[in-house]
């Protein structure tokens, strides 16, 4: 298998994608891939974000997903509608995201209906429910997105995430979605308090596919206030990307997003349906994609596709599932007292 760092700079992610699964693409993606099928809106809705919650059980100060004007969520009917209307759109792949996505009591039978749908699945969590979601669901979930920011169970815990026990618990679950046939990857937050951190050790344990790295990103309305002693600059969060390029040659394909590959890039839907993009540190709401339909939704936000296409966004998200070994080859051990993932 190839090993990759994709980049905003980096050619297209679907024409060099990984393995036997890029000749296994149909011709719609491939389509999709060289701007050739439909327009920008075919491009736009490949891969969706839905968050379908507010709610979390975390206080992560970087979260850029808190939406405090947002009141309840699409009722079950309508969140399913929505899904199938995504997916006569052009939509391929429908991640559910939140707050956190697991608190949602109708979480299974979306994933349910949009497998239906002949959507590929993601769901984007911190981890704290995800085990019984697996148990009950995993045969729904084609990826995982497990959120994991540092290998220290103390600063994970000042960042907000987890309890004191995040680290060893994603672990836990690395294994577990493994073990359930699920497609896993890691998103990491990368700020002050972590750049200059080196999570080798920890990301050869977990062993995801994909590792998605985000430049910690202030959005107006979402984390301002919080964030600020957070962020850090262009060039600490490249320092941190480049001590990690070694895991490349250990198959984890590196997806390094700073602020300006983010900015534009993501077509995300809100609780209560309304499509909305981040443009230039600021959410963009559109209208609701079920009353004003998806061409006037996408025409409301800032949403470019190329950008999309350069941050390695659309990639080859549906070919026979791969299992990276578990390179550290040992059984999970609980972290060090203090914190600290025991590299190993
Ligand atoms: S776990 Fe995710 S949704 Fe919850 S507070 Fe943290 S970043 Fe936000």
């Amino acid at each position: 298998m190839s090993a990759t760092i994709r980049n905003q700079q980096g050619s297209d992610p679907l024409l060099d994608s990984e393995g036997p699964g890029a000749r296994a693409l149909g011709p719609r993606r491939d389509s999709v891939a060289a701007g050739g099928v439909g327009g920008p809106g075919d491009v736009a809705l490949a891969a969706v974000n839905f968050h379908i919650l507010s709610a979390c059980d975390a206080r992560c100060d970087f979260c850029f997903a808190t939406f405090p004007g947002v009141r309840g969520r699409l009722a079950a009917p309508d969140a399913r509608r929505l899904i199938t209307l995504l997916r006569a759109h052009g939509a391929e792949k429908l991640t559910f995201a939140g707050g956190e996505p697991t608190l949602h009591p109708d979480l299974e039978g979306y994933l349910r209906h949009a497998k239906g749908e002949g959507l590929v699945t993601g769901v984007v969590t911190n981890g704290s429910r995800l085990q019984p979601l697996l148990a009950r669901a995993a045969d729904a979930i084609d990826w995982v997105a497990l959120s994991v920011d540092s290998a220290s169970e103390a600063t994970q815990r000042a960042l907000g995430r987890g309890g004191g026990d995040h680290v060893a618990r994603a672990v836990r679950l690395s294994d577990l979605c493994r073990a359930a046939g699920v497609r896993l990857k890691v998103n990491t937050v990368v700020t002050s308090l972590t750049w200059e951190e080196d999570l080798t050790e920890l990301l050869r344990r977990l062993a995801p596919e994909r590792w998605k790295l985000f430049q910690v990103l202030r959005v107006e309305g979402q984390n301002d206030g919080r964030v600020e002693r957070l962020l850090i600059s262009r060039e600490q969060f490249s320092a941190f990307v480049a001590r990690h390029a070694r895991l490349a040659e250990a198959g984890v394909t590196l997806v390094p997003e700073d602020n300006d590959a983010i900015t534009d890039s993501y077509v995300m839907i809100d609780p209560l349906g309304r499509l909305y993009g981040d443009t230039g540190g600021i959410h963009r709401v559109g209208p609701s994609v079920l009353e004003a339909g998806v061409d006037a939704a996408l025409a409301a936000v800032g949403f470019q596709p190329e950008k999309l296409r350069a941050r390695g966004g659309l990639y080859d998200w549906a070919p026979p599932r791969r299992h990276l070994p578990i390179l550290a080859g040992r059984p999970t051990r609980p972290p060090r007292a203090g914190g600290g993932y025991p590299p190993g």
